[in-house]
């Protein structure tokens, strides 16, 4: 087991401001993905902890001291909390590359910094809520207010661990919310060093609570079921948002889903060839690839095809696999062997159909240890429309290449799998931009660029990338209730 000074042994649950194992003392290992050494050990969170922390959530809500606080208090507990995680930037980059596997520097720069800069957004918009009023003829007198949902459930996933943790965490509190958090059972170790940070932001006991555990028949599925949790705010897979809003249907709860992803950078003849060419191959292996908003498809016109795919190359031959700890590295492992295992048996696919290339990478890398799970840069040609590695998600370094002639034939490729979350048109015509960006359908459409951002801005996928929108006002919408407060106005002198 390694002896990480920032790992302790176990990482326990967060129940009540109070660090706790689980009532049966089970554990599961967590495994850093780089090196397959047992980081440390996990307490198994299930239905009597989940319970407990619905407990805890619902006091402080309800009698505790959170139930009383102003928008004021909340903004400034949300500005500490971004302000201890950027004073514990570099603590929590190197437990978060520990834990997935991404280079320190993506971690650093990327991850935990946007997961303060998370919390600092929602300090911001607690002080700039409206009740919007309405006079009307009869002169009565209408206000809708907004209120918080009461316990909220978060379920996050392994690919960002704490940037899309805060980005939930941090609306939900700001409207007054209690929390009941269940992170990846990949990745639990950042979300449970939240638990000193609230702490030290001054946060009451009770109002965050952070449960261990895994998905199906375990703390997830129990978070989900519980009739005391009126809203799940979910990220992950399209098939557990599936069984997650089957499972919470009884109950009947208020659900947000972000699910999967499959990005499309689209480069017609007139873009900027360089620039389109490598923001695409950043978008397609960035987090090795692991980003719901990959650009994994790179559809591309059949004039600058070529050009397109020397680039990449180029870009791909100077990606650096190595240690995720090392600043040098570019690609860091893959979360697990597991997952690793998945990606690859994509590519073992590959080379088994027609007319199919891998041009580049396509296997284990032989330099890095063989107990790690990592999986090489790979460009893949001469896919059809209809291939698994088109319709389904590798979630893995992995970018496919596909010609098109037309706009239309185009807008055909990028629309024509199940997935509705993310593309990238580059052209220099804006006309031509605009055109394609509204014959998309997704939810996130970046002209001559790739995920950039504005938080207040909708974030979410269409078809089957999710249900409901998150960012900004959207969030803040989520994880309140309103409510109208009329007045008949009767008064003559
Ligand atoms: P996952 O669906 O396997 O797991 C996500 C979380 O759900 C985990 O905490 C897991 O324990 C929990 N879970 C699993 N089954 C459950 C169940 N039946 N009931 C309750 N909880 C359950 O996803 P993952 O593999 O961790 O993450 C990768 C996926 O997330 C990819 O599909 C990716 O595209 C998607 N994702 C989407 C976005 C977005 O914003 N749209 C962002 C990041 C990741």
């Amino acid at each position: 087991m390694s002896k990480h000074p920032l790992i302790p042994k176990i990482v326990l649950h967060s129940i009540n401001g109070e660090l706790v194992g689980s009532e049966n003392s089970e554990t599961f290992d967590n495994v850093n993905p780089a090196t397959g050494e047992v980081l440390c050990k996990v307490a198994l969170g299930g239905k009597a902890e989940i319970d407990a922390a619905v407990r805890a959530a619902k006091h402080a809500w309800q009698k505790g001291p959170w139930s009383e606080t102003s928008a004021g208090q909340r903004a400034s507990i949300l500005r500490k909390i971004g302000d201890i995680l950027l004073e514990r930037k570099k603590e929590f980059a190197e437990l978060e590359s520990l834990d997935t596997g991404k280079p320190v520097t993506e971690s650093f720069h990327g991850d935990i910094q946007r997961a303060a800069y998370n919390f600092h957004f929602y300090s911001d918009l607690c002080h700039h809520q409206v009740s919007p009023s309405f006079r009307s003829d009869d002169g009565s007198h209408h206000t809708t207010i907004r209120e918080p949902l009461g316990v909220v459930g978060l379920i996050t996933p392994w690919n960002l661990p704490l940037y899309l943790a805060s980005w939930k965490l941090a609306p939900a509190l700001a409207q007054g919310n209690t929390i009941v958090l269940k992170p990846a059972e990949l990745t639990p170790l950042t979300a449970a060093a939240m638990h000193e940070v609230f702490k030290a932001a001054g946060l009451p006991n009770g109002v965050v609570n952070i449960v261990q555990g895994f998905g199906p028949n375990s703390a997830g599925e129990a978070l989900v079921k519980h009739p005391d949790v009126k809203a799940i705010s979910f990220t992950g897979e399209t098939t557990t948002g599936s069984a997650i809003m089957a499972t919470g249907a009884p109950t009947l709860k208020k659900m947000s889903f972000e699910l999967g992803g499959k990005g499309a950078s689209i480069i017609f003849d007139d873009a900027n060839i360089e620039e389109a060419a490598k923001t695409s191959a950043r978008a397609a292996f960035r987090n090795a690839g692991q980003v719901c908003l990959a650009g994994s498809r790179l559809l591309v016109q059949e004039s600058v095809a070529s050009r397109v795919i020397s680039i990449i190359k180029e870009e791909i031959a100077k990606i650096k696999i190595g240690d995720p700890l090392l600043e040098s590295t570019t690609l860091g492992s893959l979360v697990c062997r597991e997952h690793r295992d998945k990606v690859a048996g994509f590519v073992e696919h590959a080379r088994t159909l027609k007319g199919v290339s891998i041009e580049c990478g396509g296997k284990i890398p032989e330099s890095m240890p063989k107990a790690g799970a990592f999986f090489e840069p790979t460009l893949i040609l001469g896919v059809t429309q209809d291939s698994r590695l088109i319709q389904e998600e590798i979630f893995g370094p992995v970018l496919t290449v596909q010609t098109f002639k037309t706009v239309q034939e185009a807008i055909e490729m990028a629309n024509g799998t199940k997935y509705g979350l993310s593309a990238s048109v580059w052209t220099k015509d804006t006309n031509k931009a605009q055109f394609v960006a509204g014959k998309l359908r997704m939810g996130l459409v970046w002209i001559n660029s790739w995920f950039i951002r504005n938080l207040h801005t909708a974030f979410g996928g269409m078809k089957s990338s999710g249900v409901g929108r998150e960012g900004g006002q959207y969030s803040l919408d989520f994880f309140s209730e309103m409510k109208t407060i009329s007045q008949a106005i009767d008064y003559k002198e």
